[in-house]
C-alpha cells in the first residue's frame, strides 16, 4: 500500500512561465531510474495527487521533478506556486515499468520525449546501465518553444563528454532554433529526418523508448511499426517501450 512521506520544497526552478523543476528534500527511499511517484497537496476536499516521474537518479538524494502547469488542472498549477520551504507529500514505493530492465538488448538506445517526458531519461542516463548496455545513445527532446528545452546545458555537456556515443537532438515545433530540428517527432521519424540527423538507420539493433504526449506515442508507434519495430511487451519482446503521461 502507498505510504506518504512529508517532503519540503528546496527550490522551484523556473525554465519559463509554465515549466518548472521542483526540487524536494524527503526521507530517502529506493526506486529504479525511470519510475514515478505521486505528489500530493492537501486541498479543501482532501489530498489531490498525481503521478510525476523522478528526474534525479537513485543515487541522488534530492528529488527532482520536471512539471508543466496545465491550465485549469487540479494539481499542477498549485505545484507551480510552491516556494522553497513549502510542504508537499510524496508517495512511495515508486511505481512503473518504464525502466531499462524492461528494455531488451540492442546496439542503440533511442530516447524520444515530448515536453516533461524528458524526466525519466535524465534519471536513466545518470545510472551506469545504459552506458554499459548500449553502444550508442540518442536523446530526442521535442518541445514547442526553445524555452521548453529544459536541462539543455546538462545534455549538451553530456554530448561533449561522450563524443560518438551520446547524441542530444532538440526538436522545436513552433519556432526556428539554431541547432534544433523542426517538426513533430512522428513526422521526423516517418520522413527519415531523425535517421539523417543521427546518422543511423532504424533497424532491429535499435531499442526505442517513447515518453510524454499520447498523440506522439500513438503516431510514433504507428510509424515505427511501418519500419518493422513493434511495441515491447513482457509476453512478446519488441523494440518500442512507451510511457504515456495522459
Ligand atoms: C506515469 C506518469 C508520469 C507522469 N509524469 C509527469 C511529469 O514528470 N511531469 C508532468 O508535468 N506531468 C507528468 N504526468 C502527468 C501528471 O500526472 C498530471 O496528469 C498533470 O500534471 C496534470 O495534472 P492536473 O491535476 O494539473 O490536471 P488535471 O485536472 O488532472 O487535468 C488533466 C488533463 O490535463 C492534460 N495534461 C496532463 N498532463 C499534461 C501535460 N504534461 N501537458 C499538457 N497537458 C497535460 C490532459 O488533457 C489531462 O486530461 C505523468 C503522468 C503519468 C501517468
Amino acid at each position: 500500500m502507498a505510504q506518504w512521506l512529508d517532503a519540503q520544497v528546496l527550490e522551484n526552478h523556473r525554465w519559463n512561465p509554465t515549466l518548472f523543476s521542483l526540487r524536494l528534500k524527503a526521507p530517502p527511499f529506493d526506486f529504479v531510474a525511470g519510475q514515478f511517484v505521486r505528489l500530493g497537496l492537501e486541498g479543501p476536499d482532501g489530498r489531490v495527487q498525481r503521478a510525476y516521474s523522478l528526474v534525479n537518479s537513485p543515487s541522488d538524494p534530492t528529488l527532482d521533478f520536471l512539471v508543466t502547469a496545465v491550465p485549469g488542472g487540479k494539481l499542477s498549477p498549485s505545484l507551480d506556486n510552491l516556494q522553497a520551504g513549502d510542504s508537499i507529500q510524496v508517495s512511495q514505493p515508486a511505481s512503473g515499468f518504464f525502466v531499462l530492465d524492461e528494455v531488451p538488448d540492442g546496439n542503440s538506445l533511442w530516447l524520444l520525449a515530448t515536453g516533461t517526458g524528458l524526466g525519466p531519461y535524465l534519471s536513466i542516463l545518470g545510472t551506469e546501465s545504459p552506458w554499459q548496455r548500449f553502444q550508442h545513445i540518442k536523446l530526442v527532446h521535442g518541445v514547442r518553444f526553445a524555452s521548453d528545452l529544459a536541462y539543455r546545458e546538462r545534455l549538451e555537456q553530456m554530448q561533449k563528454d561522450n563524443p560518438g556515443r551520446f547524441q542530444y537532438l532538440p526538436v522545436v515545433t513552433r519556432e526556428k532554433v539554431a541547432g534544433a530540428l523542426q517538426g513533430r517527432l512522428p513526422d521526423l521519424l516517418a520522413s527519415g529526418e531523425l535517421e539523417n540527423a543521427t546518422n543511423e538507420t532504424l533497424s532491429h539493433d535499435c531499442q526505442m523508448m517513447l515518453c510524454g504526449n499520447p498523440d506522439m506515442i500513438r503516431d510514433g508507434l504507428k510509424v515505427l511499426a511501418e519500419k518493422g519495430l513493434q511495441k515491447n511487451l513482457r509476453r512478446q519482446p519488441g523494440h518500442v517501450t512507451v510511457e504515456q503521461y495522459w
